[in-house]
């Protein structure tokens, strides 16, 4: 028996899924938004602001222990975890509490419970039967581990229980160099652990150019953070204090705790997705530009859909499910021209092509990089941070790329998402002139060397 029918039942009320319900109801559809846990999903409960705000702690910390550089007297007395805890769950409760209101406010039905796929149109939940014109699957990832590996959520973890640790650990190893890897390396760090990264590629952030990866493992370096690239996992053995892990070809790590930050898998298994007819591929869901499933009633769209794993993807996908079935005009989304940060010490971000992806699609002859040194960045100084605005562009024609390293940059990508997606030339940016002393002079900076009238170049 169907108890309710509307125009939206969307499964899963995560960045994607809620982003698709609150457009959709602004549109006018009636929208019934399943969720097991707490809408907010992953990003807002245990992944982006969580993770942030112990990254603005560690920041604290940094600034509290260094103040001495800046002339500043301080006594850094060491890391309060209650408090930094209590600290980061306010962030979360209050922002929890503003989507839950701005929900409620757009007349969306949200049902607690867990749901399952049982027809091109319906999702069931405990006895009760939601039928929607259209469905939408948005039920986000989880934290995968390596065959053998089993969490055990006290000393070998994921990112999860790291975000309730009431401690601050002697020593971490972390087992994966991609984005979670390193924010939490570096927040450990930060609190005073030893830390030890063990990543299988050849460079942390492997996504990142490699000039990224480069500036950053040598940042990590200095603050005394280790890691071994191109080592795979072999095994962990509990030992009286902690972990033991091997690596293959021999070497042994051991720690207090162990956190597997190697991927995230599709949440996908036993929600009879394929029994209703929707094509999967290695768990995800597939679909085509327009996230759309191989079932015509049906959408998917963020972290269950082979697409970038960021929250804000997830929010313009939902945004572009939500308009598509509005019938109003949309495009499908560029995934490189999105923007990707790392908030780890120092932060890493970039949009567009990387050089390696551009040299591969354009030819190395028709390829242009520039690297712009923060050394000759007035405000970089002040911060006392190091690293550097890479572009990349096509030879005499528009930047394909912007990728860049050092404190706070996250914040810089936003102008380089609009350089990079317009299509800017070199000497369009140019002539833009940036604020003085900002960091993002070093943006603008970047683009006068481009254009071949560098003012403050430093190699
Ligand atoms: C530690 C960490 C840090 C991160 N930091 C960032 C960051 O800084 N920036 C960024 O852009 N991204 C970040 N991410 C990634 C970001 O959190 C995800 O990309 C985003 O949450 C994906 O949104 P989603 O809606 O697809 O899935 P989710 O947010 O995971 O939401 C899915 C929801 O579906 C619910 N659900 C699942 N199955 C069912 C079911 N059967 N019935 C009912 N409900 C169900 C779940 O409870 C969940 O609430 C981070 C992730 C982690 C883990």
């Amino acid at each position: 028996m169907v108890d309710t029918s509307v125009d939206l039942v969307i499964l899963g009320g995560g960045s994607g899924g809620y982003a698709c319900a609150l457009r959709a109801a602004e549109l006018g559809m009636s929208v019934v938004l399943i969720e097991k846990d707490k809408v907010g999903g992953t990003c807002l409960h245990r992944g982006c602001i969580p993770t942030k705000a112990l990254l603005h702690a560690a920041e604290l910390a940094d600034a509290a222990r260094e103040s001495e550089k800046f002339g500043i007297k301080t006594t850094f007395e060491g890391i309060d975890v209650a408090g930094v805890n209590a600290y980061k769950d306010g962030v979360v409760n209050r922002l929890y509490k503003g989507l839950t209101g701005t929900v409620s406010s757009r007349k969306i039905q949200v049902v607690a419970g867990k749901g399952r796929l049982v027809s091109p149109t319906a999702v069931q939940v405990g006895d009760s039967t939601f039928q929607g014109r259209h469905v939408v699957l948005a039920t986000g990832s989880y934290a995968r581990s390596l065959p053998g590996l089993d969490i055990d959520g006290e000393r070998v973890i994921t990112s999860d229980h790291a975000l309730e640790l009431d401690r601050v650990p002697a020593s971490v190893m972390v087992l994966g160099g991609g984005v979670i890897g390193v924010e939490f390396a570096s927040v450990w760090r930060s609190f005073g652990a030893e830390v030890t990264i063990v990543e299988a590629l050849p460079h942390l952030v492997p996504l990142e150019d490699e000039a990224s990866s480069k500036l950053l493992e040598r940042v990590f370096r200095r603050r005394g953070i280790k890691f071994t690239l191109g080592a795979r996992f072999a095994g962990v053995e509990r030992t009286g204090t902690g972990v033991r892990v091997s690596l293959e070809g021999g070497e042994a790590i051991e720690s207090e705790l162990l956190l597997v930050a190697v991927g995230r898998g599709p949440i996908s298994a036993g929600l009879g997705f394929e029994a209703v007819g929707v094509s999967m591929d290695r768990g995800f869901v597939s679909v085509d530009e327009y996230c759309r499933t191989s079932v015509p009633t049906i959408s998917a769209v963020g972290d269950l859909i082979p697409t970038p794993q960021l929250a804000h993807v997830g929010f313009g996908e939902g945004i572009l499910v939500a308009e598509r079935l509005a019938e109003l005009p949309v495009v499908p989304i560029d995934y490189p021209g999105v923007p990707r940060v790392t908030y780890c010490e120092p932060e890493v971000a970039s949009v567009g092509l990387t050089e390696a992806q551009a040299v591969e699609k354009y030819g190395a002859d028709k390829v242009a990089t520039l690297s712009y040194n923060l050394g000759g960045n007035g405000k970089s100084q002040i911060l006392r941070t190091s690293g550097a605005v890479k572009l990349v562009a096509v030879k005499d024609g528009p930047v394909l790329g912007v990728h860049m390293v050092g404190s706070r940059v996250g914040e810089l990508v936003a102008e380089a998402q609009l350089i990079v997606n317009w299509e800017a030339l070199p000497s369009e940016v140019a002539q833009l002139i940036h604020p003085h002393p900002t960091q993002s002079e070093a943006v603008g900076e970047a683009h006068l060397a481009l254009a071949g009238k560098p003012l403050h170049a430093h190699n």
